[in-house]
């Protein structure tokens, strides 16, 4: 039976998301801002909380989890690498293991830039990735913990899942980072085609995510760096791709 799933705001603009595999029941949270919205969350689906997958430490994606594991004795599975900055652990993955929520199995990705540890979950089965804070849509993480040329690899990982593969990001940060990509890329029509589309959606008070993995890659510039008419856009012609990507996230910080 496919996966479904249920998103909903957190805190200021953060996307909580539930997964539920009907067939056995199981439900995930991805990542934990917060408490009182996840409980909610599981109230309006009727859905039991089993696991928390995590995709990095940053406190707006766990603040939740304590009193969630309080409360339903769920398991917590965290990125191996940030385990100890992240409460009540229970499993540790890293990149290819598999975890599986019920009947729902994911691959690990490692997606470090953002922080060093940073992972995201591929749902084969289902086309479903929960990629946190790496890839927005129309954006990307910020480069926190890592450099300008891991977090282009990270994206390049994702970029490699199947063109309709749901992305589901942690922020709701797609209007703003749509007035920075036009600035870009302005006269790429799929990213006019996608902001009209997320105009109507933001006005209509619904969430912009997921976006499909293709329409990504059509119009999201991070995801865009080797393409040598980005590099010409941006006056960085023959540059590596990663030197184009960090020239255009650097922009974006100054935007
Ligand atoms: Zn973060």
């Amino acid at each position: 039976m496919p996966a479904q799933t249920h998103l909903f705001p957190c805190l200021k603009d953060n996307f909580g998301v539930l997964l539920h595999d009907p067939e056995s029941g199981a439900t995930a949270a991805v990542d934990a801002p917060e408490a009182a919205p996840v409980e909610a969350a599981l109230k309006s689906t009727g859905w039991r909380l089993t696991d928390i997958l995590v995709t990095h430490h940053h406190a707006d994606h766990t603040g939740g989890i304590a009193e969630l594991k309080q409360r339903h004795k769920c398991r917590v599975v965290a990125p191996l690498g940030e385990a100890a900055r992240i409460p009540l652990v229970d499993e540790t993955v890293r990149e290819n293991d598999n975890v599986r929520v019920g009947s729902l199995a994911a691959r690990v990705l490692e997606t470090p830039g953002h922080t060093a540890g940073h992972i995201s979950y591929f749902f084969p089965a289902d086309k479903l990735a929960f990629v946190g804070d790496t890839l927005f849509s129309i954006g990307c993480g910020r480069v926190i913990e890592g450099t300008p040329e891991m977090m282009w690899q990270s994206l390049l990982k994702l970029r490699g899942l199947p063109d309709d593969t749901r992305i589901y990001c942690g922020h709701e940060y797609t209007l703003a980072n749509i007035r920075f990509a036009k600035t870009i890329e302005p006269a790429n029509a799929a990213l006019v085609a996608r902001a009209q589309e997320v105009e109507r959606l933001v006005a209509a008070q619904r969430p912009t995510v997921p976006s499909t993995l293709g329409e990504e890659k059509a119009a999201n510039p991070f995801l865009r760096a080797d393409l040598p008419e980005v590099a010409k856009l941006l006056g960085l012609s023959g540059q590596p791709a990663w030197k184009v990507f960090a020239e255009i996230r650097e922009r974006k910080n100054r935007s």
